[in-house]
């Protein structure tokens, strides 16, 4: 599906997958769980053409394919099989005197027709991911993935349809007209990734039929490097956090580092050796990057290092390739914050150091901005750690490393603030597309009369 959809087919497609929901096929443990092995099924059959796509789409270097989409889909589809029984239970809660006798428990129910719009980024996992959570609590989904990157959103028209049940789960492709097509539809549940933009976009149209949303959107994330850790580990974790990860072309990649004064300039030097170790002396011709998506993100970046190549503050970096739509990692120093590259979400290969004399005054910088989908902080100082995940707010954190916290099922993922509202993973994903609901039942004994009028003055007494 895709050219020609418009608003029509749209509730058509609506209206299919509502009168299959209402049919109870998706309810079952033993429907959802067959989805999810389909899905298991579709990752493991498809790896190289899954890593072609996302080379066509990001020239995204195939270990990178396989360890931050791939494999943590596949894990992410397992992951759900093996614990969907337990999230599908009834969860037994204590009762109130005030209903005493009874008994409550609370019941998952799937919300019902879902929309899954989903980003080019990491196009192949943040579109499986949530439709993972969307099968696991038993509705019937529409994914639309990310036309920017249409390897990909081709590989999951053609293929999902292969694997899973058509008269649940279907993807729709397209840009603006499909996306908007599908928006004026009444959704049970609404799960976007991308840009705050567009974040706000699909939160307008879903305010019309009251539909609850979740919006996974992006941000500034900084990174805290404290002068007592260790250097070469630093280096080579905000460095692979930061290029190792589609090219800083990432929700949670490094978007900017504060450090003290005195400390950038070990950190710069320490930076540059493992930026060479890793991709050599020209990484423009480097396999182990990925190049910037497409031609006006490029001339997004180049715009932005323009800036900064008149400012002066390039101090590693900063060539470019406009044909083969790359950019070498960049580190820029003592950036002004009234800079552009300080006002917006980098989403690339530059990577600007804010110095300042002590570590603990960025806290407030960090918290009178918009909120950041994740925080960074190296540091071996456990005081400065507690205060940091006590002080600075964000959608995440994670101390001593970068990015991983993405791959824990056990935490949630998503932002706070600006950087979005609700979350996913593991459990996390089950609760965000099922509906909570509170069950109390009781029998036909226990009555207390001063329940019920005439409300006596003696009733009034007691
Ligand atoms: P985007 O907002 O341009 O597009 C995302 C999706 O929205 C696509 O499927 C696109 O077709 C659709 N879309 C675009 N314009 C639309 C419109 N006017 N109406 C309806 N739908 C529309 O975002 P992007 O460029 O794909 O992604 C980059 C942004 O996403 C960054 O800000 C990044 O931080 C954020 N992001 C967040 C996460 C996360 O998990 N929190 C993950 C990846 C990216």
């Amino acid at each position: 599906m895709g050219k020609g959809f418009d608003g029509a087919r749209a509730a058509e497609v609506v209206a299919e997958l509502r009168e299959t929901f209402r049919s109870g096929r998706t309810r079952s443990l033993r429907w959802r769980a067959a989805q999810l092995k389909a899905l298991a099924r579709m990752i493991d059959e498809n790896e190289a053409d899954i890593a072609a796509a996302l080379y066509h789409d990001l020239a995204k270097p195939p270990t990178e394919s396989f360890l931050h989409e791939i494999s943590l889909a596949k894990e992410a589809c397992l992951f759900a099989l093996k614990k969907l029984k337990r999230w599908m239970k009834p969860r037994k809660v204590p009762t109130s005197i005030t209903t005493f006798p009874s008994s409550a428990k609370i019941v998952p129910e799937p919300f019902g027709v879902v929309l899954v719009i989903s980003a080019w980024n990491f196009p192949f996992l943040l579109s499986i991911d949530p439709v993972i959570g969307a099968i696991a609590a038993g509705n019937t989904v529409v994914l639309k993935p990310s036309e920017v990157a249409t390897v990909t959103s081709s590989f999951l028209a053609k293929n999902l349809p292969q694997y899973v049940d058509n008269s649940c789960i279907r993807v729709v492709e397209g840009s603006i007209p499909e996306a908007s097509a599908l928006l004026e539809q009444k959704w049970d549940k609404i799960f976007y990734t991308g840009s705050a933009r567009v974040g706000r976009i699909v939160m307008a149209a879903a305010v019309k039929h009251l539909t609850p949303l979740v919006l996974e959107l992006g941000g500034k994330c900084p990174v805290l490097v404290d002068s007592n850790v260790d250097i070469k580990v630093v280096a080579k974790r905000i460095v692979v956090g930061k290029w190792g990860c589609n090219s800083g072309q990432a929700c949670i990649a490094p978007d900017y580092i504060i450090t003290t004064k005195a400390f950038a300039p070990k950190l710069v030097d320490a930076l540059k050796i493992t930026l060479e170790k890793f991709y050599g002396k020209n990484p423009l011709g480097s396999t182990d990057l990925s190049r910037i998506v497409n031609s006006s993100h490029f001339t997004r970046l180049k715009n932005l290092l323009d800036e900064e190549k008149v400012s002066g503050t390039i101090v590693h970096g900063g060539q470019e390739d406009e044909k083969h739509l790359k950019i070498a990692p960049t580190l820029l120093l003592d950036v002004p914050s009234d800079a552009s590259i300080m006002k917006e979400e980098i989403f690339g290969p530059l990577l600007p150091i804010i110095t300042v004399d002590d570590l603990e005054q960025s806290f407030d910088v960090i918290n009178s901005k918009p909120k950041p989908l994740a925080a960074y902080l190296f540091t071996k100082d456990h005081k400065l750690e507690k205060k940091f995940v006590k002080t600075v707010s964000a959608g995440g954190m994670l101390i001593n490393d970068a990015i991983l916290q993405f791959t824990n099922p056990h935490l949630p993922f998503g932002g706070v603030g600006e950087s979005g509202m609700g979350s996913y993973h593991g459990r996390f994903s089950f609760d965000a597309f099922s509906h909570k609901k509170a069950v109390l039942s009781r029998g036909f004994y226990g009555e207390i009369p001063m329940r019920y009028p005439p409300y006596t003055p003696l009733k009034q007494k007691v």
